[in-house]
């Protein structure tokens, strides 16, 4: 049944040409060649697609429902599948709950640890607290000396207020006699205690006087029954004159057990010297406890018996953010929450009272009468600048006064007057945003707020009881804290420092924590913390975090398909990354790699290189075999590029800065305390191992803080910094990330880069265009008119998956052309505005090439290697590094000021070697026009292209933030303490020492490059 190969016949995907290939099974396989040359078609939407349909086809009658409209794959047929899972870098979590410890599963192995063997603690006053049985009560209660006095008592009332009268009499008429009030001991047969009913009182009442010994071990049971009976489930062991070892007896058996023994020795010590916690000096029944009493109380529900807090029971879910049992109630788990933020109120102290209050307009008059009022109240004058004021009337004009403000207000029937307390601005904002129904008000007042950190869970999500049970000295929400690197650590041999019973229970969900933390760090992730959230993570990472997850659940036999794993992987951890896969690969499966990483291609089993050129040029296999095979193929630019024939140059000379920006006390998440320069008029390269702190240092302080400066632009938060010196010499800042260009499958590259509008002018100035008296709006998709409304222009149908992500089929009014017949019978040059969207941007180049303005535009997405890509592909299909070049071609197109500081993150994305060497040409047409580019970047080729490398590190997480050279990349490459600086050696002609990769081919200057 078995076979060895995944044999793939007529496949006709997209570009592909009638395709058969036979892919290994068991093996690692890379599929390569040039952007757009058909990788993907063949990996994900031939092999991976027929893969899922047949899963989904044996798995549900419900899914199998949907599958007569989901479309079969282009391809005769594929046999010798296994199921199969792709793991690409679409980063699925934009939900504020996803964190990398929920994503990864760990969490929910933590939360199993931590509900089977945590011990909870008490919130408040942080004893211990746990459950017995009325049957454990008794057995610790005789592991006393024999011979041992005590009291049993039922606490019948807890600090509340009141001169029960009513009680007394009660309890003496069912023929209870002995009671202790506040710690004073009464017969109520004789005593007839009179209690101020405005104070706070503690009453227990005596169930029963003993000795111990085990021949009494019947009448005990009774009077803690009893005595459970009448206390709802508590009640307190009174030992007048205990035995030295008492208080270890009765408390330190096991871990579960509760008792309140550090409130009886703190008792003690504060009759000796009055020093005890807060709470405990303020209650009556301790101060009058005699010295040496020990007085221990017991619970059967879980219970801090001493704050009085009632425990619900400790299940997995009591950790789970996600649920209303373990969430913080504040937040709701989120972790943050919005506030109104006193530095967006007031932002300009020097403004007077009637300006300062950003949100409110002296214009209005209620906002008026209450400035006029309470600086009336304060005896100031409305045009007295804000920081004159004393502090204490800053303080109440935002938070509200301490007395009540006399209001006055003109109407048509004279002065009314008010008199109350003023609520403060910043109340009044905070108050209106939760009750206004108006969505404008509720946006204009969020102008002012900021998000911060959950006060009362300092955003750990958990509520108070959640955070409290500790495992090992620790709450789940420290752990989650943790880096993935140290929270490994924290659980290594964390079972000797368990108890018997424990360490049976937590055994094997330790090896899973373990594990699991293990398979994350193989893969270069230790630096990032369990609390992440997984929305924030890059698309690298998130892939990577889903490969370690896979390895976890320990598959065997099936087929993996993973999108350029080394994205974002600086050289150094590429090689544990690569044992991963392999390992994956030595269980059993078989992995289907689209890559262009070289490392990658030296390792796999084997190699399909696609081409040889992209799109309609494409589509067919150039070379398939090992590394060496591809580098002797004789078509294949990849093996042009693998062999050295073909490589990227390195510039000839380093250009001089034009001035710079000078970032200063950068301390943004791990960056310790940065002083950095970003110089001008040049291609910079931002380098470092993950999780070293390029992002931080380029989004979060340059970027942010730019744009904070440049456009005041205040709902923008910079990351922790002093200062960025020298803005002055930069005219705009443009950050070109790999974030969607569009949300909506309406929204395209010709739409995005304004070709389409063009394009449209073109359709509407045709002959027939104008008989029918078509406009240009006829030719859009977006508005009624010229499209088809049976999908509204999309081309296509969204069905709900339910369970499933969601599917998109074609429209069967309009065959995905999303136009109706009328307007598709309108043709430019013979084809219809449908068959426009379809053409490559290669294809559209040459077909309007007697229209200047569209070429051009045209011209630049080739450029950045974007040839090969439908002008109408929805925007939702595209890669993150495909938008990010779609971005950079919009700029390119744009009027050039020059002066403007152009920021990038991981441009070669799915790049391969020769639309690499495009790109950089780009980059440089960029600063040679007077621009200032930095790119955060691991691919080398690109960095040996800039003009200054900026490098940190050492290492990520905790563990990086440092500069650890600055230069051109020949200075970094001598420098001995930077990672990417050795790798850059076996890169750059000019240097003689030795990199980790020097027993490879030593690079060409530049010839063989065309
Ligand atoms: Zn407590
Ligand atoms: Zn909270
Ligand atoms: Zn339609």
């Amino acid at each position: 049944m078995s076979k060895d190969y995944i044999e793939v016949r007529g496949a006709e995907e997209h570009n592909l040409t009638d395709l058969d290939v036979r892919i290994p099974r068991e093996e690692f396989t890379v599929v390569t060649g040039l952007s757009g040359s058909g990788k993907s078609s063949l990996a994900f939407e031939t092999v991976y697609a027929e893969g899922q349909r047949r899963y989904i086809e044996s798995l549900s009658a419900y899914a199998r429902n949907f599958l007569g409209q989901m479309d079969k794959p282009q391809v005769e047929s594929v046999e010798g599948l296994s199921p199969a899972i792709s793991i690409d870098q679409k980063n699925a979590a934009n939900n504020p709950r996803s964190t990398v410890g929920t994503v990864t599963e760990l969490h929910d192995y933590l939360r199993l640890l931590y509900a089977r063997i945590g011990n909870p603690h008490c919130p408040e006053c942080g004893r211990e607290v746990g459950e017995q049985s009325a049957q454990q009560m008794v057995r610790r209660i005789l592991e006393l000396p024999e011979g041992t006095r005590a009291k049993i008592a039922a606490p019948v009332v807890r600090d509340q207020k009141g001169a029960f009268e009513d009680l007394f009499a009660d309890l003496q008429s069912r023929g209870y006699a002995r009671v202790e009030v506040d710690g004073e001991r009464y017969d109520l047969s004789f005593d007839d205690p009179d209690l101020d009913e405005n104070y706070d009182h503690t009453i227990d009442v005596i169930v029963d006087r003993i000795e111990v010994s085990a021949d009494e071990r019947s009448r005990i049971t009774d009077s803690v029954e009893t005595a459970l009976e009448e206390a709802d489930g508590v009640i307190k062991l009174i030992v007048p004159d205990p035995p030295a070892e008492a208080a270890a007896e009765l408390g330190g058996s096991t871990a579960r057990s509760t008792g309140d023994l550090a409130g009886g020795e703190e008792s003690a010590a504060d009759g000796e010297d009055g020093a005890g916690d807060d709470a405990e000096s303020a209650d009556p029944d301790s101060t009058a406890t005699a010295a040496d009493r020990l007085v221990v109380e017991f619970s059967e529900e879980l219970a801090c018996t001493h704050c009085n807090i009632d425990f619900s029971e400790i299940e997995t879910r009591s950790f789970s953010f996600n649920s209303p049992h373990g969430a913080c109630p504040e937040c709701e788990g989120i972790g943050s929450t919005k506030e109104v933020d006193e530095d967006l109120v007031v932002q300009d102290p020097s403004k007077p009272l009637t300006d300062v209050f950003e949100a409110w307009s002296y214009n209005r008059s209620y906002y008026r009468t209450r400035i006029d009022s309470v600086a009336a109240h304060f005896g100031v004058s409305v045009e007295t600048p804000f920081e004159d004021l004393d502090p204490a009337v800053r303080e109440q004009f935002l938070y509200g006064t301490d007395e009540q403000v006399v209001f006055e207000r003109q109407t048509k029937n004279g002065v009314r007057r008010k008199e109350k307390r003023f609520e403060g601005v910043i109340p009044n904002l905070q108050r209106r945003h939760v009750e206004t129904e108006s969505q404008s008000t509720r946006e204009h007042i969020e102008d002012y707020m900021a998000v911060t950190t959950c006060p009362a869970c300092e955003g750990t999500r958990l509520k108070p009881q959640s955070r409290s049970v500790l495992v090992d000295g620790t709450p789940i929400t420290a752990v989650n804290q943790l880096s993935i690197g140290d929270a490994r650590e924290h659980f290594e041999g964390m079972e000797g420092t368990l108890s018997e019973r424990d360490r049976t229970i937590a055994e094997e969900i330790l090896k899973e924590i373990r594990a699991r933390l293990g398979f994350m760090e193989e893969v270069g992730l230790e630096y990032l913390t369990l609390d992440r959230e997984a929305s924030t993570l890059s698309g690298g990472e998130s892939q990577r975090i889903r490969l370690a997850t896979q390895v976890g659940s320990g598959l065997v036999g099936v087929l993996y398909v993973l999108d350029e794993p080394s994205i974002g992987l600086h050289q150094r951890d590429n090689d544990r990354l690569l044992n991963t896969l392999e390992g994956l690969r030595d269980l059993g499966n078989t992995l289907l790699v689209v890559e262009h990483d070289e490392e990658t291609m030296r390792r796999a089993d084997s190699i399909i290189d696609m081409g040889p050129g992209p799109g309609k040029r494409g589509g067919e296999i150039v070379a398939q075999g090992d590394f060496e095979d591809v580098c002797e193929a004789p078509k294949s630019v990849t093996g042009d590029y693998l062999s050295g024939r073909k490589s990227v140059p390195v510039p000839e000379d380093r250009r001089e800065r034009d001035g710079e920006l000078a970032i200063r006390g950068a301390r943004q998440h791990n960056l310790d305390d940065l002083d950095v320069a970003i110089p001008l008029g040049v291609f910079t390269a931002i380098t470092g191992v993950s999780g070293s702190g390029k992002s931080t240092l380029m989004h979060d302080v340059l970027y942010k803080g730019l744009a904070r400066e440049m456009n005041d632009n205040t709902s923008v938060d910079p990351g922790d910094h002093d200062a960025i010196e020298g803005i002055d010499a930069v005219e705009t800042v443009r950050l070109i990330d790999q974030s969607p260009i569009g949300r909506t499958p309406r929204s395209n590259p010709a739409t995005y880069t304004n070709v389409f509008d063009g394009i449209r002018e073109l359709f509407a100035e045709t002959k027939l265009a104008k008989q029918r008296g078509y406009e240009k709006g006829r030719f859009s998709f977006n508005v009624k008119g010229g499209r088809c409304e049976e999908c509204g222009g999309q081309g296509t149908v969204t069905i709900e998956m339910n369970f499933l992500s969601d599917v998109h089929v074609p429209c069967e009014e309009c065959g995905g052309d999303r136009y109706n017949d009328e307007t598709l019978e309108v043709t430019y040059k013979g084809k219809t505005i449908a068959d426009v969207l379809e053409m490559s941007v290669e294809e559209a180049h040459e077909f309007f090439e007697s229209h200047e303005g569209l070429r051009r535009r045209l011209k630049l997405l080739l450029d950045v290697g974007l040839g090969y890509m439908r002008l109408g592909q929805p925007s939702t299909t595209l890669s993150g590094g495909e938008a990010q070049r779609v971005k950079l071609a919009e700029e390119l197109g744009k009027r050039d000021s020059g002066d403007t500081l152009y920021l990038l993150d991981e441009p070669t994305t799915g790049l391969h070697k020769e639309d690499e060497r495009k790109l950089i040409e780009v980059l440089h047409r960029l600063v040679d026009n007077g621009n200032s580019v930095v790119v955060i970047e691991h691919e080398l080729d690109l960095v040996k292209n800039a003009d200054h490398v900026i490098d940190l590190g050492p290492e990520g997480g905790d563990g990086g933030g440092e500069l650890v050279a600055a230069g051109t990349p020949e200075e970094v490459a001598r420098e001995e303490d930077s990672h990417t600086g050795r790798y850059l050696r076996d890169l750059l002609p000019a240097i003689d020492a030795e990199g980790p990769r020097s027993d490879r081919r030593k690079p060409a200057a530049a010839p063989g490059d065309d």
